[in-house]
């Protein structure tokens, strides 16, 4: 689950990270007076949305050389031009795609004199089974294109969360950034606050950039960009009632209320499949054929007629689909009541695109039966191969 900056901030902030004083606001009214609160002389108006790369966006409705998502604003009248640029408009940068995000909200915070920007991240590296530390001299740029550049300006320092954050993981952080004197102390005690508050709510991936060193030799956290790991989120309540559904793709909404496992994907062959493992291969498959998947759905072990119907209709949902492969596995469901399942759920949807079901497991001849009798056209495949063609074939000859 991601949230946006300004919350991230309040989470890191609670764990003694440096963040500028800032206000959220969802109106022009509400950001001058946010930024009536602050010392001034400099605001920064930021675009909230859950998307990186803001600075450098561009807006869809205002002119190419307008400026983009966060402003350098110098009185409370550039405070509310700004503001009223941003709000309702739509905002377009490297991680949102074409469609950019609406800005509905906007963060106000104190601006701040850079010395420098530097860049720090944290995740769960699975291949060490560790958290590792990233951090780099460059910040404020698109870490990518410094990993590709120039490598050697990235350091990773790699943590065993049963031995927690210590001093010596500190001074490599440090180190790793050339401070020296209060500095360095202060980069110790940022990294330390940082660790803290990825383990202790479940954060799946944090990243500051930039980090900045301030004219008055202060280190503070000007950006901060972080996703919690979901299956977490039951023992974080107050975390997740940060969530932002208006910023989630309304589909996979939808999905996460009937536990599907749904994510949109850009091609025209919706995918219905029990087991992550068995989707990918799904979607693995399709693609051999030429063609492209349009989601990847696992319903899960305890496929119910509810489950199916419900994501029978999400994958309908998407105006992109063009046909459907349904690839079911009936270990712990089986596969008279998939079938069952899906009859039902194409008759309540009024399915209108082709429908490919290949079917495998407990009481396959009685599912495949069904199917059969059931008056609807169903093209029943015999393996994960001959679906892929079958469907690739009907939305091909559709077209
Ligand atoms: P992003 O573009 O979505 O990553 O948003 P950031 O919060 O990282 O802001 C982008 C850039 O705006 C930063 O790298 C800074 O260069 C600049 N910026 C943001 N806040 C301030 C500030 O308080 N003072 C100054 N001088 N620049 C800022
Ligand atoms: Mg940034």
């Amino acid at each position: 689950m991601n949230i946006h900056e300004y919350q991230a901030k309040e989470v890191l902030a609670k764990f003694g990270a440096p963040v500028p004083i800032g206000f959220p606001a969802l109106t022009v009214e509400e950001a001058v007076e946010a930024a009536g609160k602050l010392p001034g002389p400099l605001f920064v108006v930021k675009a909230q949305i859950h998307a990186g790369g803001r600075g450098k966006g561009k807006f869809k409705e205002l002119a190419a050389d307008a400026k983009g998502g966060v402003r350098l604003s110098k009185s409370l009248d550039e405070v509310k031009a700004n503001a009223a640029d941003m709000l309702g408009n739509t905002l377009v940068t490297i991680q949102t795609r074409d469609a950019g995000k609406q800005v509905n909200r906007l963060y106000v915070t104190d601006g701040a004199d850079i010395a420098k920007e530097y860049y720090l991240s944290m995740l769960v590296d699975r291949a060490s089974g560790r958290i590792a530390m990233v951090v780099s001299t460059e910040g404020g740029m698109d870490i990518e294109t410094v990993a590709h550049d120039t490598p050697e300006k990235i350091q990773s320092i790699t943590i065993d969360p049963a031995e927690g954050f210590q001093p010596h993981h500190g001074r490599a952080v440090a180190f790793a950034l050339k401070l020296t004197g209060d500095l360095n102390k202060q980069a110790i005690a940022v990294a330390k606050s940082l660790y803290e508050a990825f383990v202790a709510t479940d954060m799946e991936m944090l990243e500051v950039n930039p980090l900045v060193e301030t004219t008055d030799g202060k280190l503070l956290v000007l950006d901060a960009k972080v996703s919690f790991d979901s299956n977490s989120l039951y023992r974080h309540p107050d975390i997740f009632a940060l969530r932002d559904e208006t910023e989630e793709d309304p589909a996979e909404v939808e999905a996460s209320k009937y536990d599907l496992a749904y994510i949109k994907l850009d091609g025209d062959i919706g995918c219905m499949v029990n087991g992550a493992g068995l989707a990918m291969a799904t979607m693995d498959i399709i693609k051999l054929n030429g063609a492209f998947p349009a989601n990847f759905l696992d319903v899960g072990g305890g496929a119910t007629k509810e489950k199916v119907t419900a994501a029978f209709k999400i994958i309908l949902s998407d105006p992109a689909v063009k046909g459907i492969l349904v690839n079911i596995f009936g270990g712990i469901m089986r596969c008279d009541i998939i079938a069952d399942g899906i009859i039902a759920a194409a008759k309540e949807v009024n399915l209108s695109v082709p429908l490919v079901v290949r079917l495998e497991g407990t009481n396959v001849q009685q599912g495949k039966d069904l199917l059969a009798n059931s008056g609807l056209p169903i093209v029943a495949a015999d393996d994960l191969g001959d679906a892929a063609k079958k469907i690739v074939a009907q939305v091909k000859q559709a077209a």
